[in-house]
């Protein structure tokens, strides 16, 4: 059977490898980006994966746009929460629009989009929701109160739905990605991101896409399914919970 998954902020980085690794493993794959289009058709040129644009910080986006991915590939059985910003800023220097665009985009998508699949996958007896959550939700780094509080909500989000869900067949997990060489992360100094490598990341190298990609299938698997409420942690090491 080929099961329907939708992954958001799947056009770049971490999502796209998501969504790659979904399509190679013969899902039916929906990617939703917000509005880079040259990524977006870049990613179905090379797959095939049908793309959609909506903001995931608008609920009446996101209804519009799970029902047409049910109504293109099937109802949504595996949901992946990916897309997500991180303007870091210090508090003192944070306008109020800033945080509440970090919320809306990192936390409130989450349930903007679980919120459309979640009846369906209980009625259905089989869903997966897959959080993207962060590294930043244990150990938040300076700037990061609001992306840290978000990040952190993602996780407390998981293990409540996953409590919710354990008897119908839905599983509900995160994942925390340490540093992932992305668009996300180039916005750093070079110098912080080589003091990270050789000095903090255990394993010696920024993450790979596919590292985070791996969990997003082991996760997804109809025979994962005693594993609920857990989170993943993918940083080669830098942090140990
Ligand atoms: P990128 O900036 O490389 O890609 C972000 C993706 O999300 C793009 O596809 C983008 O679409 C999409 N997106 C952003 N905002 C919205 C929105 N409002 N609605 C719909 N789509 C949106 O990010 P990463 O791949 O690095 O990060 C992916 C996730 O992983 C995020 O949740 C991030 O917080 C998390 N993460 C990343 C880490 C890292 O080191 N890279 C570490 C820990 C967690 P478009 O191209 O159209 O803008």
């Amino acid at each position: 059977m080929q099961r329907v998954a939708l992954v958001t902020g799947g056009s770049r980085g971490i999502g796209r490898g998501i969504a790659i690794a979904l399509d190679q493993a013969g899902y039916k794959v929906a990617a939703n980006y917000r509005s880079n289009e040259e990524a977006a058709a870049s990613l179905a040129a090379e797959t095939g994966v049908a793309t959609y644009a909506w903001d995931v910080a608008d609920y009446d986006a996101c209804q519009k746009g799970v029902e047409q991915v049910a109504a293109d590939l099937g109802p949504v059985e595996v949901l992946v929460n990916n897309a997500g910003i991180s303007p870091d800023k210090f508090m003192h220097k944070m306008a109020p629009d800033v945080w509440r665009k970090v919320i809306d985009t990192n936390l409130n998508a989450a349930f903007n989009m679980t919120h459309q699949v979640i009846k369906p996958m209980r009625d259905a007896g089989f869903g997966r929701v897959i959080n993207v959550a962060s590294l930043s939700a244990f150990a938040p780094n300076y700037g990061e109160t609001a992306y840290g509080a978000a990040k952190g909500a993602m996780v407390s989000f998981t293990k409540a739905l996953a409590k919710e869900s354990a008897t119908k067949g839905v599983t509900v997990n995160a994942i925390a990605p340490g540093y992932i060489d992305t668009d996300m992360i180039r916005v750093a100094p070079q110098e912080f991101l080589d003091d990270l490598v050789e000095n903090h990341i255990l394993v010696g190298r920024l993450g790979r896409v596919e590292d985070v990609a791996r969990c997003v299938l082991f996760l997804a698997a109809d025979d994962a399914d005693f594993i609920t409420g857990a989170t993943i942690d993918v940083n080669g090491g830098q942090v140990m919970r």
